[in-house]
């Protein structure tokens, strides 16, 4: 059988039927390239690699193996727009919605953890990277060592209003309060 990855560019539709067919075990490699992923509204991964081994389980087909890509992701901080690179292992599970011997309906449990595979015997893998791809992201994305913090505006010296904001915010409490046991 060869194992040199079959290459996959701009495409994340596998038709498996062969794969279904085959024991438990059976397997199949690829190499995919996609040049746009979208991952969460308008946030899009580029120049997207994985490398992806298909593995005929009991179930279905697990997928496994590595992605890496390249998005653009705001910093919590600064709020400037900055590139990042990303990457992290893949292992999904697809499960067939037909038999591929008897044609028949498959009873699909789902447990919301696996994909589907169609009809026509088809995975899509667009889902998949998408969730693995956000998942590798960081929750807070800082830009970097130089960032320059949050607002730039009370640099220089001057101190953020907030403390005496508190404080007003404090002396009117205090007051309803006094009032309140000067009427008692
Ligand atoms: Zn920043």
């Amino acid at each position: 059988m060869a194992t040199e990855p079959t290459p996959i560019n701009n495409d994340t539709v596998l038709n498996v039927a062969q794969l279904l067919k085959e024991q438990v075990g059976g397997k199949r490699v690829y190499a995919l390239t996609l040049d746009a992923l979208p991952l969460d509204d308008p946030m899009m991964a580029r120049d997207v690699t994985a490398q992806l081994k298909l593995t005929r389980i009991a179930d279905g087909i697990l997928v496994t193996g590595s992605l890496a890509g390249r998005t653009r992701l705001e910093c919590v901080r600064c709020l400037e727009e900055f590139d990042t690179d990303f990457g992290g292992d893949v292992e999904a599970e697809f499960r067939p919605t037909i038999d591929i011997a008897s044609g028949m309906l498959v009873e699909v449990d789902d447990d919301g953890e696996s994909f589907e595979i169609d009809d026509n015997h088809c995975l899509d893998l667009a889902e998949m990277l998408r969730q693995v791809s956000i998942l590798t992201l960081p929750i807070r994305p800082v830009c970097g060592d130089d960032c320059p913090g949050f607002t730039s505006e009370f640099r220089g010296g001057e101190e953020p209003p907030t403390e005496e904001a508190g404080d007003e915010r404090l002396a009117v409490l205090e007051k309803l309060l006094d009032d309140s046991r000067g009427n008692s």
